[in-house]
């Protein structure tokens, strides 16, 4: 069995741009799932020695309580159930945000392996100080840009270092 880890993170961090540079291709195999009005998308992905299942997700909104976000959040925690790992994604350039702290809280109570990302960290990476991310409780940030292919390999080598 390939390994899956779940894209998880609020919406506009830049979870379908890393969906699409971890997966080799852009026709991601979408599940259709009877009420949700958002599709969970899975990809195959090969990197290196790795070959892995890519889940991307909508923005998570653990406490929402109804409408598109209430279907997000519950498709959201389907995919964080299927998957062996997960990378949750913040904004480098945005920094920490109070969704960023409900999804943390809800991804640390969950116990599941868990790797942290900041993406739209091109020009930032050398150097770049991500500290703040420290106070979301899930330990080391990696820095990423999934826009230019930076930090890929590393990305997926730590995930799956997490199995
Ligand atoms: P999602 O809502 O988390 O799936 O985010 P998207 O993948 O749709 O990206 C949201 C926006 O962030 C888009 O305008 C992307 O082009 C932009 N974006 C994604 N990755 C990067 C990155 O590495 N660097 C920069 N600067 N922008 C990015
Ligand atoms: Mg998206």
């Amino acid at each position: 069995m390939k390994p899956v880890i779940a894209l998880v993170g609020r919406p506009n961090v830049g979870k379908s741009t890393l969906f699409n540079r971890l997966t080799k291709t852009r026709d991601a195999i979408v599940a259709d799932f009877a009420g949700l009005t958002r599709d969970r998308h899975y990809g195959n992905g090969k990197l290196g020695d790795h070959e892995y299942i890519v889940i991307d997700t909508g923005g998570f909104e653990p406490d929402a309580l109804s409408g598109i976000y209430k279907e997000m959040a519950k498709q959201t925690r389907q995919a964080v159930a299927e998957a062996d790992v997960v990378i949750f994604v913040v904004d480098a350039r945005a920094g920490v945000s109070s969704q960023d702290h409900d999804i943390a809280k809800y991804l640390r109570k969950l116990g599941k392996p868990t790797l942290l990302t900041a993406n739209k960290a091109e020009g930032m990476i050398e150097g770049g100080q991500f500290t703040d991310f420290y106070e979301l409780g899930l330990g080391e940030v990696l820095p990423v840009s999934a826009a230019h292919g930076q930090g890929m390999r590393l990305l997926v080598d730590m995930s799956l270092e997490l199995l």
